[in-house]
């Protein structure tokens, strides 16, 4: 494993799903207080606050078709100016192609801001399909919990105030795991050889605990200042 010790503080989280990325973003917009910026929450966002981006955004969720480009770019743009965001950002699920990734970097130049790496959390394919066929989703508070690693409690999930019926969320299924598994790397190995040419990509072993992981990426971002 190769550390750089470069002070990251705008940078794109990759990983499968399964990868735990969520858990590592959230751990890093904590101790560094950098947002997690995802493109679903800004388009939920964006749809909720009636603006026109968002209105936009909406005609084409509703007709069930993808939002473009362009628009996604516009909404990140303008999430890019907010306060916020002052000390650095996550970037997730975002870029997911090299052709987002140009526009990304010709958004940031405009911007003035750089991006300063690409962490990839990088678990083998065995241990996602572990992970991801035993998780169960509470349908009622959408808790996770794994039948194996972090079974749910019988009398409950720990919370109080719901009544947890677990159920294994249908994308979890065993017979379609592996169709995500192979739609993930078909999709984003272009983008990791993108940034790979830029020498910006950071591969970090996910498949440790979630502090041991969370220790290497502290350990990319370097100190809290
Ligand atoms: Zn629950």
């Amino acid at each position: 494993m190769e550390f750089r010790q470069v002070m990251m503080r705008r940078l794109i989280l990759l990983g499968a799903p399964g990868a735990g990325k969520g858990t590592q973003a959230q751990a890093l917009e904590e101790r560094y207080h950098i947002p997690q910026i995802s493109t679903g929450d800004i388009l939920r966002a964006a749809v909720k606050q009636g603006s026109p981006l968002g209105h936009q955004a909406k005609s084409y969720m509703d007709a069930g078709e993808l939002v473009p480009d362009s628009l996604i770019v516009d909404l990140i743009r303008a999430r890019l100016q907010e306060p916020d965001t002052e000390p650095g950002w996550i970037l997730d699920g975002f870029p997911r192609t090299p052709v987002q990734a140009e526009a990304l970097d010709n958004l940031l130049q405009e911007l003035g801001q750089s991006l300063e790496g690409v962490v990839l959390v990088d678990v083998p394919e065995p241990v996602l399909m572990e992970r991801l066929v035993g998780r169960r989703t509470c349908t009622v508070c959408q808790k996770v919990c794994h039948v194996k690693f972090n079974p749910p409690p019988v009398n409950g999930c720990g919370r109080e105030d719901c009544p947890h019926q677990w159920v294994q969320r249908s994308d979890d299924r065993e017979d379609v795991v592996p169709t995500r598994l192979a739609a993930y790397h078909r999709n984003t190995e272009p983008l990791i050889n993108y940034y790979q040419a830029k020498d910006k990509l950071h591969r970090v072993d996910g498949n440790r605990p979630s502090e041991d992981v969370l220790a290497t990426l502290t350990n990319l971002l370097g100190p809290v200042v």
